[in-house]
């Protein structure tokens, strides 16, 4: 290339627009992958080289990349990661390139902190004169600054106990030099062979075997731990762990909910000495900017977190983990709509190493990956030691229900009782946190819901507010009806777990009852706290949401009441059915954990559902092969495909005529239909009003391609949004 044309470079912003542009490259340094700054109208935002430049933009247009920032480079697998997710659910690369680099502050290379060396006219004890009072403590110190090499201020004072006072006097003495030392904050790294701390049953030996061939195998592979759940699911998976660390490379365990890990970090610490990682949305600032660098460097051997965890641009990883691979919370429902399971997977592929999916009862989708022999299946058919899985019993409402106003019936109050007397603990769950779902006025009939979405507002009564769980928005808790301002009217329908505290409290009084709920455990901290207390058993009843579902293992726990166990049946979606189980399934996993034997109960209307039936006879494998049926005859999937389209707008009368648009290019192909428009279910949310459509395909069809070729040409007004979800799990 001449000397006098500049070369050209595609960079990537981190922006929802449809990317890359062309820019010029004045030193010719630049290489792919690196983080840089470049104007983009009047900004400056930070981008991504991604290649060469097309050519395409006139020369006298071309504007100069302004700077390279001072940042690891995105490695080529997590590039092509962005495009891969990009093209898949059909959002911007740079969307999907902003989950991987973060931002501004993320990148932001760690501040220098003040550090200290020894003075080289000083080195060895043996030169310092006689003049330098050596006390013990200096003594210490220059010790600890032996080899020459700077330290941080603060790790010489965790290692000698000189405070900083002392240091800046042995500088005045002559004995050290204070310098300026950017660290990477310290990262303990675990310790793959602290010997492992059970030792294993003959299932748990042939699967640990089994991961540790496919992580030495070192190529794509994706295998299933199936276990019951108690059955040494995490141990097993541990060893895969220390497999890939012992290579020195990067592990990444996702988990569906951050909060829930504490228990798990502890665990983690006890197997490989230190704490994991942790990346999830909460994350400070500075904690965010440490983990990234540190996993963009290399540095980091294990990571736990929460499925945006997947995005990080890992530097050597070596293995995906994902627990609990059958959890919905692995679905991301705003921004870049995506399922971190299947993501995971992907991820595997494009950097050729094992993904592990693991789960008591695997999703539909994995179940029909292993059958047609992508997946790889490991089995763990029996509880660890004596305990074995507990008596389920229906309780048919319609026969043996509670009186009108009261949510637990005579025969569970009655276990709730035997196991206090016998010292045991009790979890009654309902998956609905607050007081009760609807409040309205027995007078004018009133109810109560949300100016901004199609909701009924949630009485929460501890706060004393009526809340909207779709948009968060709140307000007090009237004393009078807000419409006939008649006073003492104003009614709670429904239970909540907080009403089912009240009631509690009557039934079992002396009982120490507690709520856990994300309202009453909002952070890691208060989570720890409920763990502990109710293994130290100062806790006789838990009352609970799905927040103690899954992962706990309380030895005490013997009894578990499921109050409504027909509530996640109502919705009808795809998967209603499905997650109900897998739900009811964990729950019911929870009681005897250990040699006391565990009961559960589930109140329902519906007893001879298929449902509530594999639930009694933990007939996991009968309720997924009917399920099955049952999709494969309808199209639907994993055996079919579907595509979700919302298109929204504040206005609702934008909304339809967009609707309307879409609907007259809708696509029209032998083994695809496309239904709707209809108003979304949650036709209003947030303030904007929704229309739904939903194309069904073929399992051969490119879905993708259709819905790009069906919306590209469309024109829309900017006050109309339309979101795609590519395999939907919600349907609101
Ligand atoms: P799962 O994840 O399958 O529900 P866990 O991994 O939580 O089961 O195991 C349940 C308990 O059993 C844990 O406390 C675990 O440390 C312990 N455990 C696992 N394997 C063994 C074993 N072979 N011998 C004794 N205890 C074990
Ligand atoms: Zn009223
Ligand atoms: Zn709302």
């Amino acid at each position: 290339m001449p000397a006098d044309t500049p070369r050209r470079v595609s960079v990537q912003p981190l922006l929802p627009l449809p990317g890359p542009y062309e820019y010029r490259d004045d030193g010719n340094t630049l290489e792919v992958g690196e983080i840089v700054e470049i104007p983009l109208g009047p900004r400056q935002v930070v981008g991504v080289v991604v290649g060469e430049g097309p050519g395409v933009v006139a020369a006298h247009q071309l504007k100069p990349v302004l700077r390279r920032l001072d940042a690891p480079s995105v490695p080529a697998v997590s590039r092509a990661f962005v495009d891969w997710v990009a093209a898949y659910t059909l959002s911007s690369p740079g969307a999907v390139m902003k989950m991987v680099v973060g931002g501004r502050d993320t990148i932001r290379p760690p501040a220098p902190v003040p550090a200290f060396r020894i003075r080289r006219a000083s080195i060895g004890p043996a030169s310092v004169g006689p003049a330098a009072k050596l006390t013990a403590l200096r003594s210490r110190v220059l010790a600890c600054l032996e080899d020459g090499e700077a330290r941080a201020a603060a790790d010489i004072s965790a290692a000698t106990g000189a405070s900083s006072a002392v240091l800046r006097a042995m500088v005045a003495a002559g004995l050290l030099e204070r310098i300026e030392m950017p660290v990477r904050p310290q990262i303990d790294l675990p310790d793959p062979d602290r010997a492992p701390v059970v030792a294993f049953n003959p299932a748990q030996r042939r699967a640990v075997e089994h991961l540790i061939a496919a992580v030495r195998r070192d190529r794509f592979s994706v295998t299933v731990i199936d276990g019951v759940t108690g059955s040494g699911k995490t141990d097993v998976y541990f060893e895969a762990v220390a497999e890939v660390l012992r290579a020195g490379r990067q592990v990444l365990i996702l988990v569906p909910e951050i909060a829930l890990s504490v228990p798990f970090l502890d665990r983690f610490a006890a197997r490989f000495g230190v704490r994991p990682l942790v990346w999830h949305s909460d994350l400070t600032v500075a904690r965010r900017r440490a983990v990234w660098r540190a996993v963009a460097e290399g540095g980091a051997a294990a990571l736990i977190g929460a499925r945006s965890a997947l995005f990080l641009p890992y530097a050597d990883l070596g293995l995906i983990v994902v627990d609990e691979e059958h959890e919905a919370a692995y679905k991301q429902e705003d921004g870049v709509i995506y399922q971190g399971r299947d993501m995971a997977v992907a991820r595997a592929r494009l950097g050729r190493i094992p993904a592990t999916l693991v789960s008591a009862t695997p999703s539909l989708e994995t179940v029909v990956n292993i059958r047609r022999g992508r997946y790889g299946r490991v089995a763990l058919p029996s509880r660890i030691g004596a305990s074995r899985l507990p008596d389920v019993e229906l309780l048919d409402m319609r026969a043996e229900g509670p009186d009108r106003g009261s949510w637990i019936a005579p025969r569970l109050v009655e276990a709730v009782r035997a196991a206090r007397a016998a010292g045991e603990q009790s979890l009654l769950f309902l998956n609905r946190r607050g007081y009760a779902p609807l409040t309205l006025c027995r007078t004018c009939g009133w109810r109560g819901a949300c100016d901004r979405c199609s909701a009924w507002l949630v009485e929460h009564r501890l706060t004393g507010r009526l809340q909207c769980h779709h948009c968060g928005s709140s307000r007090d808790l009237p004393d009078a009806c807000p419409d006939c301002g008649t006073r003492n009217s104003l009614v709670a329908v429904g239970p909540g777990v907080e009403q089912l505290l009240a009631e509690s409290t009557v039934l079992f009084p002396g009982a120490e009852t507690v709520i856990a709920s994300s309202d009453t455990l909002p952070g890691p901290g208060a989570a720890r706290e409920f763990v502990q207390s109710v293994l130290a058993g100062k806790i006789d009843i838990i009352i609970g949401t799905q927040v103690v579902a899954k992962g706990h293992h309380f030895p005490r726990l013997t009894t578990v009441g499921v109050i409504d166990a027909d509530l996640g049946l109502s919705g009808g979606d795809l998967r209603a059915s499905e997650r109900t189980y897998h739900m009811l399934h964990q729950v019911a996993g929870r009681a005897g954990r250990e040699d006391r034997p565990g009961r559960v109960w589930l109140q329902t209307f519906q007893p001879e559902s298929p449902v509530m039936q594999a639930l009694a006879h933990w007939d996991r494998d009968g309720f997924v092969a009917a399920e099955a049926r049952e999709r494969q005859a309808a199209d639907m999937p994993p055996f079919g495909q579907l595509a979700a389209l919302v298109v929204s707008s504040r206005n609702p009368v934008l909304a339809d005529r967009a609707a309307g648009v879409m609907a007259r290019a809708a696509p029209h192909y032998a083994d695809l239909r496309v239904l709707g428009p209809a108003p979304a279910p949650l036709a209003l949310l947030r303030d904007r009003h929704r229309r739904r459509f939903l194309v069904k395909a073929a399992r051969e069809v490119d879905v993708q391609q259709v819905v790009r070729a069906w919306l590209e040409p469309l024109r829309l007004p900017s006050a109309v949004r339309v979101s795609i979800d590519v395999d939907p799990y919600s349907f609101l």
